[in-house]
């Protein structure tokens, strides 16, 4: 019989020629578990996605009382479904209590009337996937302003379908594809005179507010604002990919709250779900009525808003906020950043990253291969990002304990150690 790394081999389509194929049992909190009494701690949350850990039972309960009532009914936007209602209505809130106005493109506006009525709330479209979410943000904004340029950033990541690659610059991967998406231009992340090329023709900017696969870069606040009001004086859409960095990941719910600016659009998917797969493109209530009219049905998804992401999806924001789970993510910070720099170890050239969404760069993509073979052998696992192979990746779950996170960096330093070893 064929074993199942086999089947897996044969049968499964791949994505790369040296897939990691772990086989993990079972999954609970910070762990993931094998056979042979195998347990690895899992440093970077499934990619960013497991932010209040591997089946926690909040969602585990949420997601089996949805199980009793329903599943999939009808193509997304027909029903009046509980589960999404109450998921919208709480993210809607989200934005009141962190920006203090109930709705995400105040900015846009310049009467007052506007911002003060009824219409003034923002509505959440739902998707399946952080792809999915970016490609409707962008259909809205065009659709909004009725313009058709595009702005990108260098090194964006934004997902991997036509409209997601064409907003970011790598051309390896982008290249085999052609042709993408016209009229896209890509402005440096975080260079100010980059602006100017944001104009009155500009639909939208696309930013990854912290970008995520280029290796945790965190851009200027002073940056993030003059993109912010260039974008205002153009009548341009800023729309923040919270993709990667949202959902508590930096420490704040949303990542842009850390710079004081607000966004039209927020793509969020990954952490969102607390496991399940789920993404959401919000704005405000009257920027989102033009999905639905002229054409109606400008976009639809048969399984947007999957009331069985939507319930998990409530619970993950359920737990984030009653667990207090952003309160001490600022202290775990520290410790990662007292136990893995430097000063530590003269093989790790530098720690970056904001709250719990961090990167530890080495000398060379084949030290840090080694460094994450033997953390793999040692019970941890890691990563390096797309478009940064010197670095690894650390974010795990925002439950993590202060005793877990030694124990994890434990791992990691004699992980270096056993690779310098190799060196010799
Ligand atoms: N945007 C960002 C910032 C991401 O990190 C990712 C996934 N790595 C995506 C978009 C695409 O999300 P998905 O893989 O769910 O399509």
């Amino acid at each position: 019989m064929l074993s199942s790394r086999q089947l897996f081999l044969n049968h499964v389509a791949q994505t790369s020629p040296f897939p990691l194929a772990l086989e993990v049992h079972n999954a609970k909190g910070i762990y993931m578990f094998g056979s042979k009494n195998r347990k690895w701690i899992d440093i970077i949350s499934g990619i960013g996605v497991s932010n209040v850990g591997h089946r926690h039972p909040k969602v585990i309960k949420a997601i089996q009382r949805q199980l009793r009532k329903y599943m999939h009914l009808m193509v997304y936007g027909e029903f009046i479904q509980t589960p999404q209602v109450q998921l919208a209505t709480a993210l809607s809130e989200t934005f009141k209590t962190t920006l203090g106005q109930d709705f995400l493109d105040k900015n846009l506006y310049n009467d007052e009337e506007n911002n003060n009525t009824e219409v003034a709330q923002n509505a959440t479209y739902f998707v399946n996937s952080g792809s999915e979410a970016v490609e409707g943000a962008i259909k809205l904004a065009k659709r909004f302003t009725g313009r058709t340029q595009l702005i990108g950033c260098h090194n964006a990541y934004h997902g991997s379908t036509h409209a997601a690659l064409s907003l970011g610059t790598s051309e390896q991967w982008k290249e085999p594809f052609l042709p993408l998406l016209p009229n896209i231009d890509h402005i440096c992340f975080d260079s100010l005179p980059c602006l100017s090329k944001i104009t009155e023709k500009t639909a939208a900017v696309i930013i990854e507010t912290v970008q995520g696969e280029a290796g945790v870069r965190i851009p200027k606040k002073s940056f993030l604002q003059a993109l912010r009001k260039k974008c205002s004086e153009t009548g341009t859409v800023l729309i923040c990919d919270e993709i990667q960095c949202g959902f508590g990941r930096t420490g704040k719910l949303w990542a842009f709250e850390h710079f004081d600016i607000t966004p039209d659009i927020v793509v969020a998917a990954k952490g969102m779900g607390g496991g399940m797969p789920i993404g959401a493109f919000m704005a405000s209530k009257q920027m989102m009525a033009c999905l639905s009219d002229n054409p109606i049905l400008g976009h639809i998804s048969t399984f947007g808003g999957h009331p069985v992401s939507c319930v998990a999806s409530l619970a993950t924001l359920k737990v984030i906020q009653e667990e207090k789970l952003l309160e001490n993510v600022e202290e775990k910070h520290e410790l990662f950043r007292q136990l893995l720099n430097p000063e530590t170890t003269k093989a790790i050239k530098e720690f970056r990253g904001i709250g719990l969404m961090l990167a530890v760069k080495f000398e060379s993509f084949e030290f840090l291969q080694k460094v994450i073979a033997h953390c793999l052998d040692l019970g941890l696992l890691s990563d390096w990002f797309l478009y940064c192979d010197n670095s690894m990746r650390i974010a795990p779950p925002l439950i993590i304990t202060k005793k877990e996170i030694k124990k994890a960096c434990k791992i990691i330093l004699e992980a270096i150690r056993l690779a310098e070893e190799d060196e010799i």
